[in-house]
Formats: C-alpha cells, sequence, structure tokens
C-alpha cells in the first residue's frame, strides 16, 4: 500500500513513522527544506497529558472579555472581516459549557494519555534524544481566586484517570529551588508527576531520520498545490514538482489543512492560533527551572531544553500571520525574567511565533472522510507534541486496517458537520 502524508511536521512525521513500521510505502511531502520547521519548530515543549482542558470553558467567555484592549492579554483576537474566523468563534462559544467542557476534556485526554505511551516506544525503538525530561508538569498560582478554581478541574482529571496533586507553596518551592525568589508571590500549586518535556523540533528531526532508514520518501520543498478527486475518492496530489499517484493521503498540514479540504467540499473549522516563544541559553545550574512549569498568572509554559529555557504563551487569532511582534515576545521574556532574575542573558533570547491548528472544541480531527482514500490527522492544536505519537499511530491503524488501541468516537470531522 502507497500512503502519501502531507505536511512534516512532528503529527505528520510521527504518521508516517508508524504507517513505515506497519509496512506501507510512504512518501511525505513538505514545502520546508527539512522536518518540524514551522508550528513544530519552537513551542512550549511540554508533553502535557495531564492539562487536556480545552480552551472553550464556562469561565473562558468572560476572562476574554476582560482581557479585550489589552496588548498583553494571554487571548487576544483581533477583529477582522473573516468569516472562518466568525464561524470557528460560534463553534467555540457553544462548547463554553461544562458538560461539553468534560466530553472534550475526557476526548482529549484519552489520546494524549495513550500518546505518552506510544512516544515512549518511538524512544525505546528509535533512541531519538530530544532534551527530553520526565519530571513532572508544576502548575504555580499566584491568585488566589483563580487557584481555588482551578481545584475542582484536579477532581475532574484524577477522576478521568490523571494524577494531579495539589501542593503548597512550600513544596512548590522544594519541588522547583529555582523558583525560591518568587515564593513570597506563590499561593500553591498543582503537579502531575508523569508529565514529560522535551523540544519537539530535535524529536521530530530525529523521526524522520528514523523513518528514512525504514524506507520513507520526504520531498522536502514541494509546495502541495491540491487534492486530486474521482467521483468519490481522492487519487493523486498535484504538487509544484509534479502529480503524485497513492493508495492512501494523509493531511497533516496543521493550520493550512482546511485550505486543501475545501475543495474537495470537506469544511473543517481548524483556524489558526498564533503563539509565541522565547527561547534563553541558561547562565548556571539551579538559577533556570528544570522541571517544566505553567505560570496561571499569564498562562505561560516554561520547558528547560538542555542548556536553553523555552518560555512560551499568548493565543491570537490574526489569521496566517506569523510575524513576531516585538511588545508580545517582549513580554514573554519579561516576565520570564521576572520568574527567574538570573537565568541567563535576555540579550541573548530567540523569539518565534507559531499557528496552532485549533479547533473550537480542543479535540483534533483524525480518521477518514467520507472521500475515499482521504485520511486527516490535524488540529491539535495546543497538544499537538503531546499528542503526536499517539495519533500517527491511530491514523495509520486506520488507514493500514488495524483496530486502533483507543476508541475513536468524538475524533471525526463528522462532528461538525
Ligand atoms: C507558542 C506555542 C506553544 C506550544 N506549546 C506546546 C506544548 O508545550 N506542548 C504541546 O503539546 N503542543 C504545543 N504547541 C502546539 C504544537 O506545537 C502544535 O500542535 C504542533 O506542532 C502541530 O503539529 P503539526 O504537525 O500538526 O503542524 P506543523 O508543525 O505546522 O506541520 C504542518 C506542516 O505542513 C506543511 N504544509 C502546510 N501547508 C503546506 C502546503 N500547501 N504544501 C506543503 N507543505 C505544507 C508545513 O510546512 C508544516 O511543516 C504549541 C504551539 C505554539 C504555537
Amino acid at each position: 500500500m502507497k500512503v502519501v502524508v502531507l505536511g512534516a511536521g512532528v503529527v505528520g512525521v510521527a504518521t508516517a513513522w508508524f504507517l513505515a513500521r506497519g509496512g506501507a510505502t510512504v512518501v511525505v511531502v513538505d514545502r520546508q527544506p527539512g522536518a518540524g520547521l514551522e508550528t513544530s519548530f519552537a513551542n512550549g515543549g511540554q508533553i502535557s497529558a495531564n492539562h487536556t482542558t480545552p480552551w472553550a470553558t464556562p469561565a473562558t467567555p468572560w476572562k476574554a472579555f476582560k482581557w479585550l484592549g489589552r496588548a498583553d492579554a494571554p487571548l487576544l483576537f483581533h477583529l477582522r472581516l473573516d468569516p472562518a474566523l466568525a464561524s470557528w468563534l460560534v463553534r467555540f462559544l457553544a462548547n463554553c459549557t461544562a458538560s461539553r467542557m468534560r466530553t472534550n476534556t475526557e476526548r482529549a485526554l484519552r489520546l494524549a494519555v495513550y500518546s505518552r505511551q506510544q512516544l515512549a516506544a518511538v524512544r525505546a525503538a528509535t533512541g531519538i534524544a530530544y532534551d527530553q525530561l520526565i519530571r513532572g508538569i508544576l502548575h504555580i498560582f499566584r491568585n488566589p481566586k483563580d487557584y481555588a478554581e482551578a481545584l475542582p478541574l484536579v477532581e475532574l482529571m484524577n477522576r478521568l484517570g490523571c494524577r494531579r496533586e495539589v501542593i503548597d507553596a512550600d513544596a512548590c518551592v522544594a519541588l522547583e529551588p529555582a523558583l525560591a525568589a518568587a515564593r513570597p508571590h506563590l499561593v500553591g500549586g498543582i503537579f502531575s508527576p508523569d508529565d514529560e518535556s522535551g523540544d519537539a523540533h530535535a524529536f521530530t528531526v530525529g523521526l524522520a531520520e528514523a523513518c528514512a532508514a525504514e524506507g520513507v520518501t520526504f520531498q522536502y520543498g514541494t509546495t502541495i498545490e491540491r487534492l486530486v478527486r474521482a467521483g468519490q475518492a481522492v487519487t493523486a496530489v498535484e504538487t509544484a514538482a509534479g502529480t503524485i499517484t497513492a493508495d492512501a493521503f494523509v493531511v497533516a498540514c496543521g493550520s493550512y489543512s482546511p485550505l486543501l479540504l475545501q475543495p474537495l467540499g470537506i469544511r473543517l473549522p481548524v483556524y489558526p492560533a498564533k503563539g509565541y516563544s522565547v527561547t534563553i541559553p541558561v547562565a548556571a545550574e539551579g538559577l533556570a527551572p528544570v522541571v517544566s512549569l505553567i505560570d496561571d498568572e499569564f498562562k505561560m509554559v516554561y520547558s528547560r531544553l538542555g542548556e536553553r529555557l523555552r518560555i512560551a504563551g499568548t493565543a491570537e487569532f490574526a489569521g496566517y500571520d506569523t510575524t513576531v511582534w516585538p511588545k508580545r515576545a517582549m513580554f514573554l521574556r519579561e516576565k520570564a525574567m521576572e520568574l527567574f532574575p538570573r537565568c541567563g542573558d535576555p540579550g541573548a533570547a530567540e523569539f518565534w511565533a507559531g499557528l496552532r491548528p485549533s479547533t473550537p472544541d480542543g479535540v483534533p480531527v483524525m480518521g477518514a472522510t467520507p472521500l475515499s482514500g482521504l485520511f486527516l490527522n490535524t488540529g491539535h492544536g495546543t497538544l499537538g507534541w503531546t499528542m503526536a505519537c499517539g495519533a500517527g499511530r491511530v491514523v495509520a491503524d486506520v488507514i493500514l486496517g488495524q483496530t486502533p488501541e483507543i476508541a475513536l468516537d468524538g475524533f471525526g470531522s463528522e462532528r461538525f458537520r
């Protein structure tokens, strides 16, 4: 069986890996000169399987309203005439109920926990090193009200099978001594010991090399122009370098997936949610955290990647614009330097922005479509690195006619019809 994977981000490369291991002949096509050079390039680094609560919660509309007009808002909407954004927002608001949140959390968690197991299996099979740390994720709070509001979610997540521990401010510092200077501002934390962190780009590059060793062909520097439909089937993909025919096609183009699907009559509410990251070389051991962190106050994450500290955050609905706006990027750097004042030289910081492929319910879109030969693996939003290996495995299983090890109800594109 010949399969073409469209997109060489972490999701596309993971899909190619499992397809090749399952015996398929695989071609991966991407416009970039290498793997993982768009959204998978410099993300927050967290494998946060225990943090799958979607953006759409009952509290989000009010919070977003309060942030309106603030340039440093964690969630920023650029008011513009964009039908795709308007329709995405309507669906997003419909998901901001307690029962939808619970359903969406359970779905995302199912995939994320499975994905962490698959990541461990890939690591064992390939030996890829990607500055991985298995030290858990600590969610810290400075505001007592926000902390109190977060505690019922811990109960919900633990009931769904997570391991999240509520710890006081002293225990936060004992767990991550680099937080010592911030101790007076902390009210407490929530620790998920089973979570991990690591460099998604290094992993994607390493896995692409492992794929190549398994016989996968990579066509980099190749823009995909359109999928070719014949009746109720997709039979080929036209690229700037020519047409490729195959038995199956997997769309794993991140935020750009809907643009390829729309001409086929498949409307997918995957919208780009822009985020920023800052990477600072670490000055000395002990001054920067090694436990991966979520700072609730500013909705920022911290991951130690070897000798670097990666800080990421903000969500901006600005279409496909990836410009690094200095004000937004500097805000992240400033808050990081406040929390860890001597962690490194801020002048050596590297800035980046990427587009999270976001669905309104916070659950990815995976599996078959109404068109034979066409499969989806996209819309992983804030958790694409966390979910990549699990998503790659289940989509490969579906294509190869095997029964996936987790139930796939609620992940299909039909839920948006
Ligand atoms: C600031 C930020 C922080 C984040 N932090 C985390 C985190 O801590 N943990 C986590 O789990 N996730 C995180 N994410 C989310 C995660 O990075 C994404 O969900 C994930 O990278 C998406 O991977 P992908 O393979 O679907 O998309 P991409 O990595 O964007 O890959 C899609 C590929 O398709 C290619 N492509 C698209 N269109 C075409 C075309 N027409 N022709 C040819 N090629 C095309 C692109 O070149 C690209 O390589 C973060 C994201 C951001 C922006």
